[in-house]
């Protein structure tokens, strides 16, 4: 039996990965100080194998027994946590990439990092293949998120190249489905929201930027898939169907059989135009790709986590 760490692991990915890695057979500590997560997202991991630490990675931390994998998940991730604590988004970035790096060097462990397609800025290349370098604005405020997953990466090939950790980088796209916190900001928690409650849907801009949705389930999938591969290099995981957030809306409404109608609102400072990964080097090392699309993801989410949670009335 291994044993894998999971930092982040009570957050919304956190959590969907610790269940896929106990179903496989392997021991899960998730270490998670509950800053933007949650003890309900873990409540039905009632398992003598899974342990939750509540520890802040910001400061060092050390777990005594054997590791064989660490997955770092843990940051701030939608636009409404980093922007309200920029600064620990910096440092868990930073110092918290640095202390589980090193956790993982001392158990001799793979590592590997969630990063994130907004190391990509607004690109100005299309689709995403790995190889693109970016288009990031350091100093506006989405910077504190996008540098900090850029510095965690340079962090990350810093400790496999001159330590020789076993290290593994994977580059999210927009992932969905059951347990996203209602009010988290991200456009379909927030579609579904309204559209649960027949609001008004809020659309920034005319609609027409563009983003790419993968369900939680093919997600954790490739992440498990990389985790158990020997590669290094970054590797994007995400579904390449590309839609406006306008037919994100309008599939929304189909979907949950909403009447709401659509509004628009001032688009927020850098938000990227396009979004759609290139996934050719997960289909190539992995054998890797999406099986869910949109309108069955969206079915599944809200059949899952049920109209309370998508309302945020629970
Ligand atoms: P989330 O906010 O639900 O989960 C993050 C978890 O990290 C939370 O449980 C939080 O409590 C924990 N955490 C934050 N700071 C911590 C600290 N200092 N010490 C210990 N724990 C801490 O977010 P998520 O959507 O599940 O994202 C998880 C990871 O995946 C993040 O690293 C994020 O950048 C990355 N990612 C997510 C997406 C997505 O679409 N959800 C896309 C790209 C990248």
């Amino acid at each position: 039996m291994a044993t894998c760490v999971v930092t982040g692991g009570a957050g919304f990915l956190g959590s969907h990965l610790c269940e896929e890695l106990l179903a496989r057979g392997n021991r899960v500590i998730c270490v998670d100080n509950l800053e933007t997560g949650t003890l309900a997202n873990i409540a039905h991991l009632r398992d003598p194998r899974f342990v939750h630490l509540n520890i802040d990675i910001i400061e060092p931390y050390f777990i005594e027994e054997p590791i064989d994998c660490v997955y770092h998940f843990a940051s701030p991730a939608s636009p409404i946590d980093y922007l309200r604590i920029p600064l620990q988004t910096l440092k868990v970035g930073s110092y918290g990439t640095h202390h589980t790096l090193g956790l993982a060097k001392r158990h001799r462990a793979r590592f590997l990092t969630a990063s994130t397609s907004e190391v990509y800025g607004d690109p100005q290349v299309h689709p995403q293949p790995e190889s693109y370098w970016g288009h990031v604005n350091p100093i506006g405020p989405r910077g504190v998120y996008d540098e900090a997953k850029r510095f965690g990466e340079a962090l990350t090939m810093a400790y496999h190249r001159q330590q020789g950790v076993d290290t593994a980088i994977v580059r999210i796209f927009n992932t969905y489905g059951p347990r996203m916190r209602a009010r988290d900001g991200r456009a379909i928690p927030t579609f579904l929201r309204q559209a649960l409650q027949d609001q008004p849907i809020t659309v920034f801009g005319d609609g027409s930027q563009t983003r790419s949705f993968c369900y939680v389930e093919d997600l954790v999938r490739g992440i498990v898939a990389l985790a158990e591969s020997g590669h290094h290099d970054p590797v994007n995981i995400g579904n390449p169907n590309e839609f406006t957030l306008l037919e994100l809306a309008q599939t929304v409404i189909e979907v949950s059989g909403s009447s709401s109608p659509i509004v628009f609102e001032e688009l927020p400072v850098d938000d990227p135009q396009v979004r759609q990964p290139d996934i050719t080097r997960a289909r190539e090392l992995l054998g890797w790709e999406p099986t869910v699309e949109l309108r069955e993801g969206l079915r599944r989410t809200i059949a899952q986590a049920g109209r309370d949670a998508l309302t945020g009335t629970r």
